[in-house]
C-alpha cells in the first residue's frame, strides 16, 4: 500500500496553490534542501576534489539510474544519467541508426515535442546519408511502419494532448518490421506504469525534472536494451563514457555497456536534488500511482464538462489511452490560464488553444481536484479570463 498522504507531505507547495503543473516541473521535495546543502557543505565544501572519490559523485550516474530503472520497468544496470533529455534522443537516435545503416526512415508523429524533431533533423544533416524524417499523425504510426523505417521516435505520451501510445503494440510491429523503438517517456516516467522489458523497447529516454520531480534542469536518463548495449557506438564519444577516463588514451574505446553512454562530467548539485526527490519513489507502487492518476484525472473531466461548458476535452476520454495529464482547447486558452492561475490553480498553455493540467499523485489527491474545478468553474463562468491583464504574453508559457 502507498501511503499518498504521505508522499504529498514530502512536497513544498506554497498554501493556497493547487499545483496542476508537475507534469512540467515537479514541486520541490522538502528532503531535497538538506540534501543539497549537505552536498554543498559537507562534499563541495569539505572534501572538494576528493568529493569524487570519497562522495561517490563518479558513481552517480549509473547509482541514479538503477533507481529509475524500477519506475520505468527497465533492469537495472541499463539506465544512466547525465545530460539534458535532448541530448539523450540524439544519442538514441544516432545509435539507432548506426544499427539499421541501409534503412533512411525515421518516424515519428505530429504530437511529438518540437525538441526531438529538431534533434533528429540536425542529426540527419549531420550524417548526410539521405535519412528522411516521416511524421504523421499519431493515430497513424503503425499503418507507416514498414521496412523502410529504421527507428520510430515516439513520445509515449503526448505533451499537449495526453493521448498515450501503446508501446507494447507498436514495439512488437516496428520489430517486425526490422525497425528499432526510441520511446520518449519525458510525460511518462513517474505518471504511469511502464514495462519497457516487458516490451522488448530497444531505447528509451526521459527526463526527470518532471514528474519525477527533480528540480529545474534535472538531467536526463537513457536506457538501451541489454542486447545492444555493447554494440553502439556513441555519437558522443565523451571521456566519461570511455572505457579508462583516466588513462587519458588519445584515442576513445568505449566503456562496456550502458556506461558509453555517459557523456561529461555529471551536475553533482542537481544529483543531490534529485536524490532527495527519488527518495519518495522508494516507497511508491506504480501500480497504485496509476489507479490514482486515473482516478483523478476523470474526476477532473467529469467535474469541468458539468461546469464549464466552454472548454472541450482534446485528451482522450478512455484512461486506458491518456497519460497523467487532461486538456482542453478554449479560444482564449492562453488568458483563461493567466486567470485560473491568477484564483491559485496553476497549469500551463501550449499553443495554439490549450489549457493543460497535470495530475501528479504524489502530490494531489481528490479534495484538491474538487477545489480545483470549482476555482476554474469561477473563472470560467464570470468570464474572468476576458481582462487585459491576462492577455500578455511571458516568454515561458
Ligand atoms: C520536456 C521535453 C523535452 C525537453 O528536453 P530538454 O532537453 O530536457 O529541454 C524533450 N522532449 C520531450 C518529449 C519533452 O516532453
Amino acid at each position: 500500500m502507498t501511503d499518498f498522504a504521505k508522499t504529498k507531505a514530502a512536497f513544498t507547495i506554497p498554501d493556497g496553490m493547487i499545483y496542476l503543473d508537475g507534469n512540467s516541473l515537479g514541486p520541490l521535495p522538502r528532503a531535497a534542501r538538506d540534501a543539497v546543502t549537505n552536498t554543498l557543505q559537507n562534499e563541495w565544501g569539505e572534501m572538494l576534489i576528493t568529493g569524487w572519490n570519497r562522495a561517490g559523485w563518479m558513481d552517480q550516474p549509473k547509482q541514479v539510474g538503477d533507481r529509475i530503472a524500477r519506475i520505468i520497468g527497465a533492469p537495472s544496470g541499463h539506465v544512466v544519467v547525465g545530460d539534458t533529455l535532448s541530448i539523450k534522443v540524439y544519442q538514441a537516435l544516432a545509435s539507432a541508426l548506426a544499427l539499421r545503416p541501409d534503412r533512411k526512415v525515421i518516424l515519428s508523429d505530429s504530437g511529438n515535442f518540437p525538441s526531438d524533431l529538431y534533434m533528429a533533423q540536425g542529426l540527419i544533416e549531420t550524417l548526410n546519408a539521405g535519412r528522411e524524417l516521416k511524421v504523421v499523425a499519431p493515430e497513424e504510426v503503425a499503418d507507416h511502419i514498414d521496412e523502410t523505417v529504421a527507428v520510430t521516435l515516439i513520445t509515449e505520451v503526448d505533451y499537449r494532448t495526453g493521448r498515450r501510445h501503446n508501446m507494447a503494440d507498436l514495439t512488437q510491429r516496428a520489430h517486425a518490421a526490422g525497425a528499432l523503438t526510441i520511446w520518449d517517456l519525458a510525460h511518462s516516467a513517474g505518471a504511469v506504469d511502464l514495462d519497457l522489458a516487458g516490451c522488448q523497447a530497444d531505447f528509451a529516454v526521459g527526463c526527470t525534472y518532471k514528474y519525477l520531480n527533480g528540480g529545474p534542469g534535472s538531467p536526463a536518463f537513457i536506457y538501451v536494451a541489454p542486447q545492444y548495449a555493447n554494440n553502439i557506438r556513441p555519437a558522443l564519444a565523451g571521456w566519461l563514457g570511455h572505457r579508462a577516463p583516466f588513462d587519458f588514451d588519445l584515442d576513445y574505446h568505449a566503456a562496456s555497456g550502458i556506461d558509453r553512454l555517459r557523456v561529461g562530467t555529471p551536475p553533482v548539485i542537481a544529483m543531490a536534488s534529485l536524490s532527495a526527490a527519488l527518495d519518495i519513489w522508494d516507497n511508491v507502487d506504480i501500480a497504485a500511482l496509476r489507479q490514482r492518476s486515473i482516478d483523478l484525472t476523470d474526476q477532473f473531466i467529469q467535474g469541468i464538462e458539468a461546469t464549464c461548458p466552454d472548454l472541450t476535452l482534446v485528451s482522450p476520454r478512455d484512461p486506458q489511452h491518456r497519460g497523467s495529464q487532461v486538456s482542453f482547447a478554449f479560444e482564449h486558452g492562453y488568458s483563461a490560464m493567466q486567470a485560473c492561475i491568477d484564483h491559485g490553480v496553476v497549469g500551463d498553455f501550449r499553443a495554439p488553444n490549450i489549457m493543460r493540467f497535470g495530475f501528479t499523485p504524489l502530490f494531489i489527491d481528490a479534495g484538491d481536484v474538487e477545489q480545483a474545478i470549482e476555482r476554474i468553474a469561477g473563472v470560467m463562468q464570470g468570464r474572468l479570463w476576458d481582462n487585459p491583464k491576462y492577455q500578455t504574453r511571458a516568454a515561458v508559457t
